[in-house]
């Protein structure tokens, strides 16, 4: 046993409901599903943040959340009307497991998941600020 939770399911050390598993991702049902079939995708690795899983881990991390989210839209099993993925990055974006993970949400009609978004009620910033903005971060992703 780890002191991560997400390594001792990878480790077959704590049980888990996988739905796939290669050689470097592993997905499997959520504990406490959002709604049902909520699956995680997590690489096998340990790596706490999404910023730091190395990118061929990554796209395939993506690769196999999108598959999945078309699995649970066609399947009779969950029939999902819509999906989220989701990440949470960080304590303040309600990371609770620190072992970097994609939410893979089936959504249907009237669910009740609610993404809390009141900052989109916010009046718009301008095309100018916008811009700024933009200028700004794209002058530091080039450092
Ligand atoms: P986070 O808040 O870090 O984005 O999400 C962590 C997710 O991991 C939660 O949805 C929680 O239900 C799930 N989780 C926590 N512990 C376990 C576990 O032992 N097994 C499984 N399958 N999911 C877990
Ligand atoms: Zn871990």
């Amino acid at each position: 046993m780890t002191d991560c939770i997400f390594c001792d399911i990878v480790a077959g050390q704590s049980p888990a409901s996988f739905v796939h598993r290669d050689a470097i991702v592993s997905a499997f049902l959520d504990i406490r599903p959002v709604t049902p079939g909520h699956l995680l995708v997590i690489p096998n690795e340990h790596v706490v943040s999404i910023r730091d899983v190395p990118a061929t881990c990554a796209n395939q991390m993506f690769d196999v959340a999108r598959r999945l989210a078309q699995v649970l839209s066609e399947s009779s099993i969950v029939r999902a009307d819509g999906v989220n993925l989701f990440v949470a990055d960080g304590e303040a974006a309600g990371q609770d497991v620190f072992h970097a993970h994609i939410h893979v949400i089936p959504r249907f009609p009237g669910d009740q998941f609610v993404i809390g978004a009141g900052a989109w009620e916010h009046p718009a910033p301008t095309r100018e600020e916008l811009d700024d903005f933009a200028d700004g971060l794209r002058r530091q992703s080039s450092d």
